[in-house]
């Protein structure tokens, strides 16, 4: 995919429009996770070594078009002129007035900040004007919020498109996901394995079936597996199903077979009679599960056995939760494959934000080579799709 880099642009002396994800969680208006204005710093950095004007923008929540001041970026200003040790001219209003005079005056230590896009309805609606009135004034543009990639908004299309394709490019951190993602696609070392869990079939399958052209094993975890094991005719008794998307599964299977994918299943599990914080959790030593139980982890011989096929592999992804890692009592085969992820000596990805979360509870993300910030971005990406935002990045 031949997307234009940072380091292709020209931007000695020029102004430059900046995309970024600054969408951290606030606790009233104190941030209480700054990961991602520090996963912004290498760009914002990159690009004042080589030109001091520079106008950032982002997210946060879902304000809806109406200005909430809860959903501020101010606070998040605060923080990037304390990183970066520079005055962040935070401008409220570039709607009525484009922020070009602005620009015009900044001094060397200054760099600008716009409030939240979403404050304005034409964000996310992908309104020219909207886009003319964040664009007007700038010579570049570069894009580093990979989360918003797959969203056809404003500030991450239309405005893109009022600069000549040579003068727009991907920040850093998108470089680096596009990179990744696509390599997983195209030529991964063997054996590749793919673990795919979390709640639903239907939300993994184009995934799934996009990955099978590269995939050697196919592990299978979380809810998704019970439907998996029920259309191999095992008892699963009350554990989550999705009847109706046997057929889903039965397409796996087929291409699974045609390309020699391994598809493994659970073959124990941690179940419950009820789903809840409190649930009892009863190891089951056996495939099937009897009636009054649900299946709400794998059990230890599948972890002992994914945690195997993840020493051997050369490549891996993961993406969704082995089981209901939210309660202490069913993360045990989340946290297993997050070890084990840690010790592969292959290269390793996680994609979604509930693995990256049991990794992080594992205490093993920094041990992790690829941990990929767009939960849904990185699954449209995954599936093939090519994302609206890379789309005007590319050559
Ligand atoms: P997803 O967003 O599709 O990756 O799904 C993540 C959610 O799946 C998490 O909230 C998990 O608690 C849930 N989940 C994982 N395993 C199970 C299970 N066996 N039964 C019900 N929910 C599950």
């Amino acid at each position: 995919m031949e997307f234009r880099k940072l380091s292709e642009l020209e931007l000695k002396d020029k102004k430059v429009l900046v995309r970024l994800d600054l969408n951290v969680p606030l606790d009233n208006g104190k941030i209480t996770d700054d990961t991602r204005i520090q996963a912004a710093l290498p760009t914002i950095r990159y690009l004042l070594e080589h030109t001091k004007k520079i106008a950032l923008m982002s997210h946060l929540g879902r304000p809806d078009g109406e200005v909430m001041p809860e959903f501020s970026l101010e606070p998040i200003g605060e923080r990037l002129a304390e990183l970066l040790n520079l005055e962040v001219v935070f401008v409220k209003d570039y709607t009525s007035e484009p922020a070009e005079h602005v620009l015009n005056q900044l001094s060397k230590n200054q760099i600008i900040l716009y409030e939240n896009l979403r404050f304005h309805a034409g964000e996310t609606k992908n309104d020219p004007t909207f886009a003319r009135q964040l664009a007007q004034g700038f010579d570049c543009y570069v894009n580093d919020a990979f989360g918003t990639l797959h969203r056809a908004h404003a500030s991450v299309v239309a405005a893109a498109e009022f600069f000549p394709a040579n003068k727009r490019a991907a920040g850093l951190l998108v470089e680096r996901e596009i990179e990744v993602l696509s390599g997983l696609q195209k030529k991964p070392t063997a054996p590749f394995t793919v673990i795919m869990g979390g709640s639903k079939v239907s939300d993994k399958i184009s995934v799934v079936l996009n990955l099978m052209q590269s995939a050697n094993y196919l592990l299978v975890g979380g809810a998704m597996a019970y439907t998996f094991l029920k259309y191999q005719g095992v008892e699963v008794g009350d554990s989550r199903v999705e009847h109706d998307k046997l057929d889903l599964v039965a397409a796996i299977y087929k291409n699974a077979e045609a390309r020699k994918v391994q598809i493994i299943l659970p073959e124990d599990h941690i179940a419950a009679e009820k789903f809840g914080k409190d649930a009892v959790p009863v190891e089951l030593n056996t495939k099937s599960i009897p009636k009054g139980l649900m299946g709400l982890d794998i059990g230890r011989k599948t972890a002992k056995h994914y945690a195997d096929i993840i020493a051997l592999s050369k490549t891996v992804l993961w993406n969704g939760p082995m089981g209901v890692f939210e309660f202490d009592q069913f993360a045990r085969g989340s946290l297993r494959v997050a070890e084990a992820m840690a010790d592969c000596k292959g290269f390793t990805v996680i994609g979604g934000g509930d693995s990256v979360s049991a990794a992080n509870k594992a205490g093993v993300a920094d041990h992790i080579d690829h941990i990929s910030t767009g939960g849904g971005a990185s699954l449209e990406f995954l599936e093939g799709t090519m994302l609206p935002g890379v789309k005007v990045l590319l050559k």
